[in-house]
């Protein structure tokens, strides 16, 4: 087919899926919801209810159906070379407790309705097209302990620790993450043994459509974007200072050992030392998320002796990560000091910025243009399961989706017409990275 000719199949081919897709949100949210949100924990209920809808669309549409050894769920349409490295789009089906229904579910989907398209279209691909729902991509809601985070995408590519099997322990039923694997009934000794499911050798490249996380979108007036790279984080899930408790009216304040002070400190020195970089022109964000004193002891008359709070910063830039870690250790040791308390920073994970693949970035932009959608390109600052495609070295980029509302909450909202705009785009992107022979 000529361009212009390929440009109006598929977007016709993508609007006749835009009934399928009402559908697949509308089950989810109704089977899935919880209070004004939805709750899908990973290795959970609602999780699995959303891979069954989606298996059931992809058996209804005869494409080829497989999961590999931690539960990911692929849909095929089969290419003419089935050896070729195939092209993968997706994302995850769980969610944070009472979030948005549209935050991973809309890129399982879309990838799952471009296939849809593309078959009745009667497209055949050079090589494989695959749509995956992806596992446990929002687990440091739902998994504590030690683990490195996005645990689905992790285990299909082979980046998954064994110990983090052990270390990662469900918030709700208190298993392992190697229970919770064989308990949703997949493999956790293959997830153990390898080898990965998926990598460079038998994958080309993977595009995950996701709902923005940010105002960029809204902000510009712009439906869709594409993006550029995925902020790195540094992140402490579980520190703590210990002080001392005392009576709070008894004690002179020099001889106390307040750890509320201790940690509102730290984190206001942090904070200050984030605003220079920025001032700098570099690029940085700083959050504690989570902050408390102990409800069984703490008291209004007496002086905090313990806090636990989490360290959440991003940056595109890994010096910059590098350098807050090292005034975590620098402010924390002299706060000690200074104010006779005790810092625990527990273990800090750091995780590298990732750049998405530069020739498929322009390939989205030349797509957008074919297909008369104005788009921009932008930074994405959550994590995403595309960031751990490109630690495997299989060359990945994304596309997102304006979001009306909120990111990890019930006010979440994504407008049907912009997802299709989303969906057109993947649709030409997949229909057009495959005709090629391998
Ligand atoms: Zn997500």
């Amino acid at each position: 087919v000529t361009a212009p000719e390929l440009e109006k199949r598929v977007t016709s081919a993508v609007d006749a899926q835009m009934a399928l897709v009402e559908r697949f949100f509308s089950d989810l949210r109704v089977g899935t919801r919880d209070g004004e949100g939805v709750t899908r924990a990973s290795y959970g209920a609602g999780e699995q209810l959303a891979h069954d809808v989606m298996r059931q669309i992809a058996v209804t549409n005869n494409l080829e159906i497989s999961t590999d050894a931690a539960g990911n769920l692929y849909a095929t349409l089969p290419g003419r070379d089935r050896q070729a490295p195939r092209w993968i789009s997706g994302s995850h089906l769980d969610s944070v407790p009472q979030g948005g229904n549209y935050d991973g579910a809309a890129g399982a989907i879309a990838a799952l309705a471009a296939l849809v398209a593309l078959k009745d279209l009667g497209f055949q691909p050079a090589r494989d097209l695959t749509a995956m729902a992806i596992r446990a991509e929002e687990c440091s809601s739902w998994f504590s302990g030690h683990h490195g985070g996005h645990l689905g995408s992790r285990a299909a590519l082979g980046l998954l620790k064994p110990d983090e099997l052990q270390t990662a322990i469900h918030v709700s039923t208190g298993q392992t993450l190697g229970q919770s694997i064989a308990e949703s009934g997949f493999d956790v000794e293959a997830v153990r043994r390898g080898p990965a499911f998926l990598s460079p050798r038998n994958v080309q490249g993977f595009i995950e459509l996701h709902i923005e996380q940010g105002p960029v979108l809204v902000h510009d007036k712009l439906s869709i974007g594409i993006v550029t790279s995925i902020r790195g984080t540094l992140r402490a899930r579980e520190a703590c200072c210990i002080g001392a408790y005392s009576h709070s009216g008894a004690v002179p304040q020099e001889l106390r050992q307040d750890a509320v002070l201790a940690v509102a400190e730290l984190i206001h020195r942090l904070d200050e030392a984030c605003t220079r970089v920025r001032s700098d022109g570099n690029d940085i964000v700083f959050t504690v998320g989570k902050i408390h004193t102990d409800a069984k002891v703490d008291s209004l008359s007496k002086v905090p002796g313990e806090v636990r709070f989490t360290i959440d910063v991003r940056s595109q830039e890994i010096a910059i990560l590098t350098q807050v870690s090292a005034l975590l250790d620098e402010f924390s040791k002299e706060i000690a000091v200074k104010r006779n308390v005790r810092f625990e920073l527990g273990r800090r994970t750091l995780s590298e910025p990732t750049l998405m693949d530069r020739s498929w970035r322009s390939h989205l932009i030349t797509g957008a243009s074919r297909l008369g959608i104005v788009a921009r390109e932008l930074p994405c600052g959550a994590g995403h399961d595309a960031a751990d495609f490109v630690r495997a070295h299989i060359p990945s980029c994304m596309i997102f989706v304006r979001n009306t509302g909120d990111s990890h909450n019930p006010s979440e909202h994504m407008e049907l017409s912009d997802f299709r705009d989303g969906l057109r785009l993947l649709t030409w992107f997949l229909a057009t990275v495959s005709v090629r022979e391998a």
